[in-house]
């Protein structure tokens, strides 16, 4: 058993993030996630809670890209190909810190 594991809330305080303002890397079809989605995997497959469940709402999901760690998850576990997914461009993005 792993004694004092580190919650990924941790992991992820010791990102540091250059957010690229003009340039979204990650964007969504709304008429896609509204029409066709009923499973909202994005919102639970992603790490960094950058997708999160609207009740109610027109469109059932927000989606932010500022926290995004570049993990890909959200591209692989939508089932409607919603998600349009590119890396940022160069000196923008997460920037991980391995110790
Ligand atoms: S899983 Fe895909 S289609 Fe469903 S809400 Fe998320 S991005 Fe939209
Ligand atoms: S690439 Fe990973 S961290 Fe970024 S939005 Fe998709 S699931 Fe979330």
């Amino acid at each position: 058993m792993v004694e004092n594991p580190i919650k990924i809330e941790e992991k992820l305080a010791l990102t540091k993030y250059v957010t690229d303002k003009n340039f979204a890397h990650i964007t969504i079809n709304e008429e896609i996630c509204k029409t066709k989605c009923k499973t909202y995997d994005c919102v639970y497959g992603c790490p960094a809670e950058c997708y999160k469940l609207v009740e109610d709402g027109d469109v059932p999901v927000t989606f932010d890209y500022a926290p995004c760690v570049e993990c890909g998850t959200c591209r692989l576990v939508c089932p409607h190909g919603s998600v349009d997914w590119h890396y940022p461009h160069g000196g923008f993005g997460v920037e991980f810190k391995m110790s």
